[in-house]
């Protein structure tokens, strides 16, 4: 705990020290390949304190006189511990500790990053991420050459003490429970040897910079989707690509019907005069609504996941905010919901006169004037308050708790909220792509895909059941059933798509 809590990242910070170690266990996890030069490293290093646990950096501890004898030892014994093949690969980064290994090599061959690189890839593959098998037996591999050379201690009594038996004398439960002891105490024990050794992050932090310029960045065009428009053998294009068009006719004249009915019924319930404020803010986002859901459901081509919640947001938005001032049903508040409005559009105005300088002419006067006129349609702006905060201190999450509304906040307006600001996990889903390069630890790239065009109806019924409950609870604010009106629409939306079948837009 006293080491501080800041991650190490094995991907970033550890992998690239096991290059060698993992190459040479391979896929067959062959311990003696790793453990037979280690072992001649070991007497050659006998009386040192220092000892190569087969980590790239750990070689860097292999004293300048006994590299070459370390050279000649390795290359009679066991030739096949570090071949050609593994050459072409450190000897693409000048800086790896374990490069003297190939001195002699390099005298006569020169790297090839068209066989390093693909067998690279591989070895990286494997093991750059922290669960995987072959990571984990890598790091064991070191941790057998340590507690070998009783430089690594442990508790007594945990499984790390069968580390020195680890494979074969070990059952293969034994052997599961050893390999989540390790990838549990890595990188504490990282962090630690790092206390020591403060170079140790420095060849894998080289590594993957050095990779960066060895092999360029590649991502994928995204698989394109039926595309909108597709011309038949006569040259003309397909007009109803998404859905076909009496469907759509269908939908629209119900939207019709609806706003006729609305714009009807509304009238019931003129109230006294000073019900205006609250009858204008209840009924205006109660036509906001149905505007919103209108332009949503007339544009088929926007029923797709990724671009539907864009016009999803602003209508729960609405919704939460219309129930929760119904639910307060305070003069006050619906005063304060119109004069923060007209404080926003005020300043606006300020800030438009400044923009055009001191004598605005033509289309600037013109701009200003009718901005003037907005501010004044209702009062005079003398006794208009600017607010730049918001009309309430009241979060959006508490009017929905406050409403009646809070698995709409939740389930809804949250996500929404981060979809339509951009946070990162939606910037990540739907515009970024890892970078297939193996070599560059799956960064991310834009990707520049197109929106989906596979429409589902599963975001317009929603939009529909929203604006039609803050719709309908509007109304109810008046004593007004207005519930019935909405059931052309329903059932136009219904048969929008084919059931069973959301993606061939009808066809
Ligand atoms: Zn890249």
């Amino acid at each position: 705990m006293q080491l501080g809590l800041e991650e190490v990242s094995w991907q970033a910070e550890i992998a690239p020290d096991f290059l060698w170690i993992a190459f040479a266990l391979g896929r067959r996890t062959d311990w003696r390949s790793v453990n037979q030069p280690l072992d001649i490293v070991d007497r050659l290093m006998s009386g040192s304190d220092d000892v190569v646990d087969g980590r790239l950096s750990s070689f860097a501890r292999v004293p300048a006189d006994l590299r070459r004898p370390v050279r000649e030892a390795l290359k009679d014994a066991v030739p096949s511990a570090f071949p050609s093949n593994f050459g072409h690969v450190l000897g693409l980064f000048p800086d790896c500790p374990a490069l003297w290994l190939y001195d002699d090599w390099l005298l006569r061959n020169t790297p090839d990053p068209e066989i390093g690189l693909p067998l690279l890839r591989g070895i990286v593959e494997d093991i750059q991420y922290r669960g995987s098998v072959w990571g984990t037996r890598a790091r064991l591999a070191a941790l057998v050459r340590l507690a070998i050379n009783d430089k690594w201690k442990f508790a007594a009594g945990t499984s790390f003490e069968t580390v020195p038996h680890y494979p074969h004398s070990l059952s293969s439960s034994e052997q599961k429970q050893l390999e989540s002891a390790v990838r549990a105490a890595w990188l504490a024990m990282d962090k630690m040897q790092r206390v020591d050794d403060p170079d140790l992050g420095k060849w894998p932090q080289s590594f993957w910079s050095q990779c960066r310029r060895l092999a360029p960045c590649h991502v994928s065009k995204p698989e394109s989707e039926e595309p909108l428009l597709v011309e038949d053998n006569a040259g003309s294009l397909d007009p109803e690509p998404l859905m076909r068009l009496p469907r759509m006719q269908a939908i629209i004249k119900a939207l019709d019907g609806l706003g006729d009915a609305l714009r009807t019924a509304q009238t019931e319930s003129a109230d006294e005069p000073d019900a205006d404020p609250a009858n204008g803010v209840v009924l205006g986002f109660a036509s906001r609504l149905y505007r919103m859901l209108y332009a949503f459901l007339e544009r088929p081509s926007i029923w797709v996941p990724d671009q539907a919640l864009l016009y999803l947001r602003p209508i729960v938005d609405s919704r939460i905010v219309l129930a929760w001032l119904i639910s307060r049903d305070e003069p006050d508040l619906f005063l304060a919901y119109q004069g923060h409005g007209r404080g926003r559009l005020k300043l606006l105005r300020e800030h438009v006169k400044a923009d055009f300088g001191d004598r605005p002419d033509g289309e600037a006067k013109e701009m200003i004037d009718r901005l003037d006129a907005r501010v004044n349609l209702e009062r005079e702006e003398m006794v208009q308050e600017v607010n730049v905060g918001s009309f309430t201190n009241v979060t959006p999450r508490t009017m929905a708790e406050q409403a009646g509304l809070k698995s709409e906040y939740d389930l809804l307006y949250a996500p929404m909220s981060s979809i339509n600001h951009g946070e990162w996990p939606s910037l990540r889903d739907l515009d970024t792509a890892p970078c297939e390069e193996p070599l560059h630890m799956g960064h991310r790239l834009g990707a520049f895909r197109a929106p989906s065009r596979y429409v589902s109806v599963d975001a317009p019924l929603r939009g529909f059941e929203l604006a039609r409950d803050g719709i309908v609870e509007a109304f109810r604010f008046y004593g007004v059933e207005v519930g019935d009106a909405f059931k052309s629409l329903e059932e136009a939306l219904g048969g929008a798509l084919p059931e069973g079948d959301e993606s061939d837009g009808g066809k």
